[in-house]
């Protein structure tokens, strides 16, 4: 035991670390240790976004790495801290929320020129904690884990997985659970709530800082607030259209949940549907369905227009602005549309969408609601004999299908496979796998793992298991956000 201590004090994690958050006006954060726990222990790494990172893969395996992706062992060149933020919760707002269970390790710029957070999360209390404990349990960590990079294997901007850890330590929810730690990255952890923060203050050099760093690391070429404006609105109407695409409900679209570089952030509640019905809803705290399927673009608008109300106090002439922002928040249900219309047309092996394919489209959408078809599985058999065995009216979806014959591209099957994933993290799945990990098997998580992160593949015998739609009484209908 002694000669392994030394041992891991001896090793240098080598993490390239280059802070910029960290050097902006205090009040944006709050400088902040992990809490360190007791005995931690490695579930899951991530060689392949290492690499990507600019970090050496065979750090992930290091004898201390457990310890520094559980916050024991801080690495040369972090420099920790807790980003404070407001936000809209379900409508209401909040002016302070901020890290309450998460601690910023730093920045590295990857390989590819793009620079990222390294967050860990569940690593103890912080100034924003309220009455939390600042830490996560196992469930939320493998389902974020899961979740997070299967959406980036489908192609959807999100924050990703570094590595997950157990830490040896109970954390109590409605039962005892075992605590884990996630590192999170993201291109940054800069929501429209931490504009909100400021705004709401009047601090406007903090709002003013924060629009240049956003400016500089995510949207280089905008010229000032308001092609800020545009083009986080153009790249979140996008990726509500990719979230649509794949039957997503995120769950949780609070304004502090909304990461201004566009990319899915929070997987508390979130759940993919397996049949589809465009008004389900999952999180069971979401009483009114705010966050519905088919509210998310909506609430998608609803948000930005939030974001225009944080960026007005920057504008010298505030009416002009005021009437300015508000017409590009009106654009947006025609840049979501645009983007919807892409999606949906390459769902159905349409190259060049125009605006008479959205009939075909709804109809096949709506089709599939009134039977309750798989959504997944409905398009990525569409081309097969068994798609209509999705359905119970199948002369109605064989009319379509006649119509769909005639309208779909020639490379169709091409455009579709690359289009429609054959696996998704289904909800029952990761409930299984949440269950054994808990039993201490963590042999199904790696297993669900390998499969979501493979999305488009070929189905072999191996990974058909996981493309299996759940009969209704595997069916899990509800996600909570005890995380
Ligand atoms: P979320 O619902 O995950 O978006 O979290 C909303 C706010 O609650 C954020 O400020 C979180 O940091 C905070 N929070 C959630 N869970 C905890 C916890 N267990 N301990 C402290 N803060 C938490
Ligand atoms: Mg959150």
């Amino acid at each position: 035991m002694r000669f392994w201590r030394r041992d891991w004090h001896g090793f240098k994690m080598q993490i390239p670390f280059d802070n910029t958050y960290a050097k902006l006006p205090p009040q944006m954060f709050t400088a902040q240790l992990p809490t360190p726990v007791k005995a931690p222990q490695m579930i899951a790494t991530n060689a392949a976004l290492a690499a990507l990172l600019g970090i050496d893969p065979a750090v992930l395996s290091a004898p201390n790495a457990a310890q520094v992706f559980a916050g024991n062992h801080i690495p040369d060149g972090a420099s920790p801290l807790a980003q404070v933020y407001a936000g809209h919760q379900f409508g209401n707002w909040n002016p302070q929320l901020g890290d309450g269970r998460a601690v910023l390790l730093g920045e590295v710029v990857g390989t590819d020129g793009i620079r990222r957070d390294i967050q860990l999360k569940g690593s103890g209390p912080t100034p924003y904690s309220r009455r939390g404990d600042g830490r996560a349990w196992l469930g939320p960590v493998m389902r974020e884990y899961l979740v997070s990079e299967a959406m980036h294997a489908l192609g959807v901007p999100t924050t990703r997985a570094l590595a997950a850890v157990t830490t040896g330590e109970r954390v109590y929810r409605e039962q005892i659970l075992p605590g884990a730690v996630i590192t999170r990255v993201a291109q940054s952890h800069i929501r429209v709530g931490t504009f909100q923060y400021f705004a709401s203050r009047g601090d406007l050099a903090a709002l003013q800082a924060l629009t240049d760093h956003v400016i500089a690391r995510h949207y280089p070429t905008a010229k000032g607030p308001a092609d800020l404006l545009d083009q986080v609105i153009a790249r979140y109407a996008a990726l509500i259209a990719n979230w649509m695409g794949l039957g997503f409900i995120h769950g949780v679209m609070n304004t502090d949940n909304v990461s201004i570089a566009g990319e899915t952030i929070d997987y508390g509640p979130c759940a993919f549907m397996d049949d589809f019905h465009p008004d389900s809803v999952f999180s069971a705290i979401d009483q009114y369905g705010r966050y519905a399927y088919a509210n998310q673009p909506g609430i998608g608008a609803w948000n930005m227009a939030q974001f225009a109300t944080a960026l007005i106090p920057l504008m010298p002439d505030r009416d002009a602005a005021i009437t300015d922002f508000t017409a590009a928040v009106h654009r947006m249900p025609a840049i979501y549309e645009a983007a919807w219309l892409k999606v949906f047309g390459a769902k159905l092996g349409i190259a060049d969408p125009i605006a008479e394919d959205r009939a075909l489209i709804t109809e096949l959408l709506d089709l599939m609601a009134k039977d309750g078809a798989d959504f997944t599985n409905t398009f990525a058999n569409l081309a097969s004999p068994q798609a209509r065995d999705q359905f119970i009216n199948r002369d109605a979806f064989d009319a379509w299908a006649v119509r769909w014959q005639q309208r779909r591209s020639e490379d169709a099957a091409q455009i579709m496979a690359l289009a429609n994933p054959q696996i998704i993290p289904r909800n029952h799945l990761i409930e299984a796998v949440i269950t054994a990990g808990l039993d201490g098997n963590d042999a199904p998580f790696h297993a669900l793992l390998a499969a979501v992160t493979a999305p488009y593949a070929p189905l072999s015998e191996a990974t058909a298991p996981y493309a299996r739609a759940p009969s209704k009484s595997e069916q899990v209908t509800q996600t909570f956000c005890g995380t």
